[in-house]
């Protein structure tokens, strides 16, 4: 089955540019007769094609899945659009996700934080909005009185130091630990002995709420995809450049053109799944080497019947074990069926991914009798994420650590020769770890092949 798929697409490969259906109507009106070959179809891979292609570039982007949209991923077997990947548009007022969605007509469900019940030890608790503001207002504070040295500090650290703040000596350790994995762990994606302050202050973001899209993320990557030349289970291992342009192994064999973009996410640079020749520069491999990875997963539950308030929005669940199931999306309100969401992030999440679909579903439906009471009616089903396990990701989302400059998102990405540019969420400083922060950076780098082409 491989193989016989292998020597398909191998045979499309063959002649893939001489192909003047795939050139499209676009390309054979060329005004630069430029190629070029972008690697990866999330939305990063999908904005720098389309920017090549409405810029005259024939444009061809080669996708290791057999599916486009990469952590943009809707998954749809529980009759009702679930995103296993993002979910949010974070910040819709001016967010270029936001007019994409316009464009597509994609309906938005704005996501209120602060419409939420936090369940505790001992049972319902309704100080949690106050709580956060407390615990933000304390981390804030010692960031601006530590600001030239947030890289070496550890998030751990940090709120270690703040615990003794007379503020916050109320509250308890779990409620401490519980806040620190909601507001930092589950938003970095990583643990707070490994995420540095700098991280937790790098980038900047779009005003207005939050929004969720209710017929699935991947509707945007669908719609960008229209018209572009796209080729999955197309998986480059090999990148070959010079100052006069760039040759792509896909599959054995090779693919010539003026320019190639590299969208590959971080976990899959640091793997080496692609080589490079010449190898790719010393600060490029070090920045590589040096940015975190971290892991976000998501377990949703189909339940027969709602048993919890069908308005509210977010569950949280204060534990002893801070990082186990401690923040619940209420999915009911967006799709109209009973469905609960558990994020987890880090140890814990990477934890669960080594467990079974119903073994993961199990430790979910104990996590929230611990919640709603022992006699809640068990799931139905589940489905599940697991980004570590996913050989095309390795992870969620990039994260900077203790000790290393926001600069590595610069020097990840640099180009090579003005012949390879570097895309991605991985690279961008200003809006990292995101959907619009990658579909910029995807932007940026096509202008700047089009600049160098002229
Ligand atoms: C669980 C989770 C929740 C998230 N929540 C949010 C959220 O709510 N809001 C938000 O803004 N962001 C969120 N993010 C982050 C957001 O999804 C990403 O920042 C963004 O989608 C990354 O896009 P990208 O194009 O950089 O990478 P990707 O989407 O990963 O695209 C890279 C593509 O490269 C392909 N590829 C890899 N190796 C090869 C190869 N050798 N050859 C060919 N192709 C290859 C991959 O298959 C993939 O399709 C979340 C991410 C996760 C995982």
């Amino acid at each position: 089955m491989l193989t016989s798929r292998r020597s398909i697409l191998t045979g499309i490969l063959s002649g893939l540019f001489a192909l003047p259906l795939l050139k499209g109507a676009r390309a054979a009106s060329s005004a630069n007769g430029r190629k070029a070959l972008v690697i990866g179809a999330g939305i990063a891979g999908l904005a720098a094609a389309k920017t090549l292609a409405d810029s005259g570039f024939s444009v061809i982007v080669l996708e290791a899945r057999s599916r486009i949209g990469g952590r943009l991923h809707t998954d749809r077997s529980l009759g009702t659009p679930l995103d296993l990947g993002a979910s949010w548009i974070h910040g819709t007022r001016a967010n270029p996700i936001t007019e994409l969605a316009q464009r597509f007509s994609q309906p938005l469900f704005d996501w209120d934080y602060d419409n939420e019940e936090v369940f505790d030890l001992t049972g319902h608790d309704g100080r949690s909005v106050e709580r956060f503001e407390i615990f933000a207002d304390a981390l804030e504070g010692f960031m601006e009185e530590n600001e030239t040295s947030l890289s070496r500090i550890s998030a751990k650290n940090a709120i270690r130091k703040i615990r003794q703040q007379r503020s916050l000596l109320q509250l308890t350790d779990d409620e401490i630990g519980f806040l620190a994995h909601s507001l930092l762990e589950q938003e970095f994606a990583a643990s707070t002995t490994e995420l540095s302050l700098a991280g937790v202050d790098e980038g900047t973001a779009f005003g207005g709420p939050d929004a969720v899209l209710p017929d699935g993320y991947d509707k945007i990557a669908l719609g960008v995809s229209q018209g572009l030349t796209i080729l999955t289970e197309a998986v480059v291992d090999r990148i070959e450049h010079s100052s006069k342009g760039v040759s792509v192994s896909v599959a054995g064999k090779v693919l010539e053109a003026d320019y190639a973009v590299c969208t590959v996410p971080l976990g899959a640079l640091k793997a080496g799944s692609i080589a490079f020749s010449p190898p790719l520069p010393d600060t490029k491999r070090r920045a590589i080497d040096a940015l975190g990875m971290g892991l976000l997963d998501k377990v949703y539950l189909s339940f027969p019947e709602p048993f919890w308030h069908e308005t509210v929005l977010n569950f949280g669940r204060i534990s002893t074990t801070h990082d186990a199931f401690a923040y619940w999306p209420n999915l009911f309100p967006v799709t109209g069926k009973p469905i609960l969401c558990a994020l987890n992030a880090g140890a814990f999440a990477l934890e669960l991914e080594k467990l079974s679909e119903e073994n993961r579903r199990r430790a979910a439906f104990e996590a929230l009798q611990t919640m709603f009471g022992r006699d809640i009616p068990p799931p139905v089903t589940s489905i599940s994420s697991a980004w570590q396990q996913d050989k095309w990701t390795q992870g969620s989302y990039s994260f900077l650590p203790v000790d290393v400059a926001p600069g590595a998102r610069t020097a990840l990405a640099a180009n090579l020769n003005s012949r390879v540019f570097f895309a991605g969420e991985a690279t961008v400083a200003d809006y990292p770890a995101t959907v619009h922060g990658a579909w910029l950076s995807g932007q940026r780098v096509a202008q700047e092949a089009i600049a160098h082409a002229r």
